[in-house]
């Protein structure tokens, strides 16, 4: 499989300008310069590039919700916040790769007529975000920011703002709250950011990953990247692997790629830790609902996986294996969004909390019958019925252990103790 998306990763100097440009980086720039920004929003719908940052919303329309004519500039905000998780994929374009990034923005600056682009990164990859502020300071040199690029009108700069690590910082109004300097609590939609968004501006807010792939789109076309890709997700996708595998790390695969094989072929995860076997996947990231090893004959692409019972998200596959608790991971997962909620409603507030303390005393073996039901119905009250997604992130997973693998729940209430090794 020809390598788009990592071909520069392990590179001598693959970061640098000079390493980009010769492998033919921002000819795709120079390319989009000679086109309308109409047919460059074309191509991207016509690409079938989705939201790489776990939504997977088409790129394209999302781009066509920005007003065209406008007294007020216009933002790209980069989401490179990447807490999920599970997920390790941004960082590394960003550490490897900036100016494919880099590139990314500047054909949606042209496309989009916006005034400056907002990277924001996660406070904790400061590798990253010196690896990006040298990179714009090389483009700077070279004249491709700033004031009348290349003579062709259009003015644009990039920024990088460190965040300080709160996982709601990756929603995209959380996310806009924080860069204005307030608190990083989501705010209520609509308006929604491509009308009302950063300093109270139309603000396009896009993952690394998404803008990574728009070269790509402009050199080779819409058309090419929608075939890399299954039907209606296109290109090819950085994906994750974690947890009980042979093989972790993240692989550039076509979207769309067999979750089985994935996990156990020898080009990606040669197979389950120790040989063990496998007990379930989450698919997405920590936020995904889990499936069973009877459910993962299924391609990784948005649609399939929602089919499955579960969700593409980031495509952070974590894999566990027959010696994992489910009741200790639940928990877990449960543990780090009470943690991370911003605190503002009540459901995901004291709900995420509730069924973290819930879950510790089954574990502990101090669990009763009926907390099995009190935590559907505590995962019932708080799914759909928050500001954000957070509250959301916590009831799908849980409630999804409990579902498929109720008899170990029962169990651990039954000894009276967790059956599983510590570690
Ligand atoms: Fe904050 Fe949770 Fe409400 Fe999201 S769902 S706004 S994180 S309290």
């Amino acid at each position: 499989m020809e390598k788009i998306l990592t071909r520069n990763w392990n590179v001598e100097g693959g970061h640098t300008l000079a390493h980009y440009r010769s492998s033919g980086g921002y000819e795709a720039f120079r390319k989009a310069l000679g086109l309308t920004p109409e047919a460059i929003i074309d191509e991207v719908k016509l690409s079938n590039l989705r939201g790489r940052g776990g939504a997977g919303f088409p790129t394209g329309v999302k781009w066509g919700f920005l007003p065209r004519e406008s007294d007020v500039p216009k933002y790209l905000v980069i989401n490179a916040d990447e807490g999920e998780p599970g997920t390790f994929k941004d960082r590394y374009i960003m550490e490897r790769d900036p100016h494919r990034l880099l590139e990314g923005c500047l054909i949606s600056a042209w496309a989009l007529g916006l005034k400056a682009t907002y990277i924001y990164i996660r406070g904790e990859m400061v590798f990253g975000a010196e690896q990006l502020e040298a990179a714009i300071e090389e483009l700077h040199e070279a004249g491709l920011l700033g004031e009348d690029i290349q003579g062709s009108g259009l003015s644009h700069d990039i920024h990088v703002h460190r965040g300080a690590g709160a996982y709601i910082c990756g929603e995209e109004t959380a996310l806009i709250e924080s860069l204005e300097g307030k608190a990083g609590q989501p705010r209520l939609k609509p308006p929604f950011p491509a009308v009302v968004g950063v300093f109270g501006c139309p603000t396009i807010v896009n993952n690394v990953e998404t803008i990574a792939c728009v070269p790509t789109i402009i050199e080779r076309g819409g058309e090419w990247f929608a075939e890399q890709g299954s039907e209606r997700n296109g290109g090819p996708k950085l994906a994750q692997l974690s947890g009980r595998v042979k093989n972790p790390g993240t692989y550039e695969v076509p979207s769309g790629l067999n979750l089985r094989e994935f996990i156990f072929d020898e080009a990606w995860g040669g197979g389950i830790l120790g040989d063990g076997a496998l007990k379930g996947v989450i698919p997405g990231g920590s936020s995904c609902p889990v499936l069973t090893p009877d459910e993962i004959d299924v391609g990784m692409d948005f649609d399939q996986l929602m089919k499955a019972g579960s969700m593409g998200g980031t495509s952070g596959v974590i894999v566990i294996s027959e010696d994992v608790c489910i009741v200790r991971l639940a928990a877990r997962t449960a543990h780090f969004y009470h943690h991370e909620s911003c605190g503002q409603c009540t459901p995901c507030r004291e709900g995420t909390g509730w069924v973290a303390r819930i879950l510790d005393e089954i574990e502990a073996g101090r669990g009763r019958m009926e907390d099995l039901d009190l935590l559907l119905e505590i995962c019932d009250n708080v799914e759909g019925n928050t500001i954000c997604p957070l509250g959301d992130a916590m009831a799908m997973p849980v409630r999804a252990f409990l579902m498929k693998y109720r008899d170990e729940f029962e169990q651990h209430i039954r000894e009276g103790a967790c059956p599983f090794p510590e570690w």
